[in-house]
C-alpha cells in the first residue's frame, strides 16, 4: 500500500467514526411506546383551554377528544387514545400548500412575495398586513396562506382544488375528505378573511381573484384528519418529503428545508419563539386542535386534543409533544460533543 492509499483510509476511518458519534441512536419500539404512553396518562385529565368557537362548527367539537401517533421514517406507526376521529386540519394546511408553492415555483416565490418573517402579531392580524404592506410576513399566517393558495397554478377552480387535495393526499397516503359542516361554517363567518385577501389584492401580493383564493383556502382548512393521518404527514416532513408508509415521493426533497425553517419561525403563531425554545422542534398547529412536529430524520408526530390556549395552540398537544419529544431526544439541536 503506498502513502497516499493508507493517508485515505485512515482519513475514511476517522470521518466514518465521527459520522457514528454525530449520528442520533435509532430509537427502540419500547422507548417509544412508553414515552407516547406516559405523555398520554400525565395530560388525559388536564382540562385548561377551550374549543375555537369564531368558526360556530368547531364550538360543538367533542372536547375530550384526545390522541397521540408518533410515526418513525421505517414507516413504524405508534400511538395512544382516539386516533380515528377526526377533526378539521385548520392552518395546519398552509404547511402543505406552501410546500406546493415551492414545489411549483421555487421558494423564492415564497420568499419574494409574502415573506418568510415572524409577524408577532395573531395569525389573522390586519395590523401585520398594513405594516410592511403585505411583505415581511410568512405563509403560515391567513394573509401570507390565502396568498399561497392564490399561487397554486391551474385553469379551473376545480382543477386547482384537486391539485391541493391530491397534494395533501399523498402527505396522509389516503384519500381525504372536507368536513363540509366546517366548510360551511366557516365560508359564512370569513368576512375578516375576505378582508384581509383584499388588502393582499390591494398590495400586490395577490394577483388573481382574492374571493376564489378566500374560497379555496377555506376549503382546503375544511379538510378532515385524524391524529394518525396528521403523523402521517408530518413524519413525510421528517423523512426528505417521502411518505415513510406509501413510500410516495410527496414532495420535492430539496425543498424540505425551506418549509421546516418557516415552520420553526411561524408554525405556533406568536408563540412560536417560544415553542421552539422549549422543543427544538419545527411545528405547525391549527384551531381544529391539531399540531404536527417534525424532528428531522427521526418522527413525526402529531396530537389531536380541541381546547386551545389564548394563541390558538391546542393545550394538551403542546404538552404531550413536549414532553415525548423531550423523552425522546427529538430536539436537533441537541448535540453530543465530538470529543
Ligand atoms: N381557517 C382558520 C382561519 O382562517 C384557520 C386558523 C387557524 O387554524 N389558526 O381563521
Amino acid at each position: 500500500m503506498n502513502y497516499s492509499v493508507f493517508v485515505k483510509i485512515v482519513v475514511l476511518l476517522c470521518c466514518g467514526a465521527t459520522a457514528l458519534v454525530q449520528a442520533a441512536e435509532p430509537l427502540s419500539r419500547d422507548e417509544i411506546e412508553t414515552a407516547i404512553n406516559a405523555a398520554y396518562a400525565a395530560y388525559k385529565d388536564l382540562q385548561e383551554g377551550a374549543n375555537a368557537d369564531y368558526i360556530p362548527a368547531l364550538a360543538k367539537v367533542n372536547p375530550a377528544l384526545y390522541g397521540i401517533a408518533l410515526v418513525t421514517p421505517d414507516g413504524a406507526v405508534y400511538s395512544a387514545g382516539d386516533v380515528k376521529s377526526e377533526v378539521s386540519i385548520q392552518s395546519i394546511s398552509k404547511v402543505f400548500t406552501m410546500a406546493l408553492v415551492m414545489d411549483e415555483k421555487g421558494p423564492a416565490s415564497i420568499s419574494g412575495n409574502m415573506g418568510v418573517d415572524a409577524t408577532g402579531q395573531v395569525f389573522n392580524s390586519i395590523v401585520a398586513v398594513e405594516q410592511h404592506q403585505g411583505a415581511e410576513m410568512n405563509p403560515l399566517v391567513n394573509a401570507g396562506a390565502i396568498t399561497a393558495t392564490s399561487m397554486v397554478s391551474g385553469g379551473t377552480r376545480e382543477e386547482i382544488w384537486s391539485k391541493i387535495l391530491n397534494y395533501y393526499n399523498a402527505f396522509a397516503g389516503r384519500a381525504l375528505r372536507v368536513n363540509e359542516e366546517v366548510f360551511a361554517s366557516e365560508a359564512a363567518t370569513n368576512q375578516r378573511n375576505q378582508a384581509i385577501a383584499k388588502l393582499m389584492y390591494a398590495y400586490g401580493h395577490i394577483k388573481g381573484n382574492p374571493d376564489q383564493a378566500t374560497d379555496i383556502y377555506t376549503e382546503q382548512c375544511s379538510v378532515s384528519v385524524n391524529a394518525r393521518d396528521l403523523a402521517i404527514m408530518a413524519a413525510t416532513l421528517a423523512n426528505g418529503g417521502r411518505n415513510p408508509v406509501t413510500g410516495v415521493q410527496a414532495m420535492k426533497n430539496e425543498n424540505v428545508p425551506e418549509v421546516l425553517a418557516v415552520m420553526a419561525t411561524a408554525g405556533l403563531y406568536d408563540d412560536s419563539g417560544k415553542w421552539l425554545y422549549l422543543t427544538g422542534l419545527p411545528a405547525k398547529s391549527g384551531v381544529g386542535g391539531g399540531i404536527i412536529a417534525v424532528s428531522p430524520g427521526r418522527f413525526g408526530i402529531a396530537v389531536i386534543s380541541p381546547p386551545l390556549d389564548a394563541a390558538g395552540n391546542s393545550v394538551r398537544a403542546q404538552k404531550a409533544i413536549a414532553a415525548i419529544s423531550n423523552a425522546l431526544n427529538g430536539n436537533p439541536y441537541e448535540v453530543e460533543p465530538a470529543m
